[in-house]
């Protein structure tokens, strides 16, 4: 059978390579690292790679029944998220019609990029590692009709010229005691960044990132993160690293695209995130499978994607509308999205969802 060539081993990419065999191609897929680790990278200073609890809204029976992959045995219910906005606090308790999980991410064995990985390793995928395709020579040297899964990393933006906006980060990180009984996501929205600051933890390791997208963060900013956090919630970690995170999508109206140049995009290299509170985890499953499709399938699968992604210009505008008006603008929303929870959270399911990424189509 024809193989088919899927570039990077992150969430996208591992759901499109699992369900390409299973519809009976042979799968190459090629990473840059050296093994599984999703957005996770090395630190300039040296070997460590930081590994995050990521929050998403999800129905894991909804996305197993659409994307054919069970992830629920990777998933931890979340059941609430604490948010100072503006030094104001508010604590989000998520009843049962608001599906919030949590997932590692990164290269530990619980993480679920792992989990992707051994499913699809059972199922006959095969990986190359320490491939990273760099120069528009190793792009060219791809099949057409290639998956392209290569997340947050800039090489692929840069030369398929896909317009994205760099992103800037403090990170710290370290394992939580045992008895730790403190939440398991705090947000942080202030007037150090015009995105946010998040502390968040799963399966004992902890790790805060304060990040900002388009300009780096001040110097102010980055004093000013891990002193509220250990003020307010007494975590503290041994160090903390300036970070490159990486790049987002979110340079131009026209995101999000499914088809580019020769290739078939997935996840956040599609576009597949919601532009204010960068839900991608949800958009990457839904647009890994829906990568698979368009291999054989095309037009169905444009019809997919654009239903997977119908009100991300609304939420792109949101976002614009949050950066012009800074910070008084942050402020205004996020007060009123956190303090009114309550009253919305009946019909979050129904209708604030629906800017979750795949949301409306699974
Ligand atoms: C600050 C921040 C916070 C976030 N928080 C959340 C959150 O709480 N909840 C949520 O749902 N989402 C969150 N996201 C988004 C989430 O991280 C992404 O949407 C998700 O990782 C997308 O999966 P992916 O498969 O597209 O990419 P990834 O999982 O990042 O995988 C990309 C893979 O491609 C490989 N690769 C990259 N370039 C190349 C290359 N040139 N050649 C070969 N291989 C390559 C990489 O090594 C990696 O393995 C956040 C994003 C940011 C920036």
């Amino acid at each position: 059978m024809e193989e088919k060539i899927v570039v990077g081993a992150g969430l996208a990419g591992l759901t499109a390579a699992i369900n390409l065999r299973r519809e009976g191609y042979e799968v190459r897929v090629l990473e840059r690292r050296d093994g599984i680790g999703g957005p996770a990278r090395d630190l300039p200073t040296g070997e460590l790679t930081y590994v995050m609890a990521d929050g998403t809204p999800m129905q894991p029976e909804r996305i197993a029944a659409y994307t054919g992959i069970d992830v629920s045995p990777a998933c931890e219910p979340l059941e609430s998220a604490r948010v100072y906005s503006f030094g104001k606090r508010f604590d989000a308790f998520f009843p049962k019609n608001v599906p919030a999980y949590l997932v590692e991410r990164g290269s530990r064995q619980a993480s679920l990029d792992m989990y992707l990985y051994r499913l699809a390793v059972e199922e006959g995928v095969r990986f190359e590692f320490n491939v990273p395709l760099k120069t528009r020579r190793d792009f060219d040297g791809l099949p057409p009709r290639s998956i392209l899964a290569t997340g947050l990393f800039r090489e692929a933006y840069q030369v398929l010229e896909i317009p994205f906006v760099p992103v800037y980060g403090l990170f710290g990180q370290g394992m939580t005691d045992e008895g730790y009984a403190g939440p398991k996501v705090i947000l942080y929205m202030d007037r150090y960044t015009w995105d946010y600051a998040f502390f968040s933890t799963i399966h004992g390791i902890a790790g805060a990132l304060l990040f900002q997208r388009k300009r780096p963060l001040s110097e102010e900013a980055k004093r000013w993160f891990p002193e509220q956090l250990a003020r307010d919630e007494g975590i503290e970690f041994p160090e903390w690293y300036e970070l490159d995170v990486g790049v987002l999508p979110m340079g131009s109206f026209s995101n999000p695209r499914l088809f580019h140049d020769r290739f078939i995009l997935a996840g956040t290299l599609a576009g597949a995130q919601d532009p204010v509170l960068l839900f991608g985890v949800h958009g990457a499953l839904v647009t890994g499978k829906i990568a698979a499709m368009a291999v054989d399938r095309p037009e169905e699968a444009y019809r997919e994607f654009r239903r997977a992604n119908l009100f991300w210009r609304m939420s792109y505008l949101n976002r614009r509308a949050i950066e012009i008006t800074f910070p008084w603008g942050l402020k205004v929303a996020s007060r009123a999205g956190f303090g009114l929870y309550p009253l919305y959270a009946p019909f979050a399911l129904r209708y604030a969802f629906l800017v979750v990424p795949g949301w409306l189509r699974i």
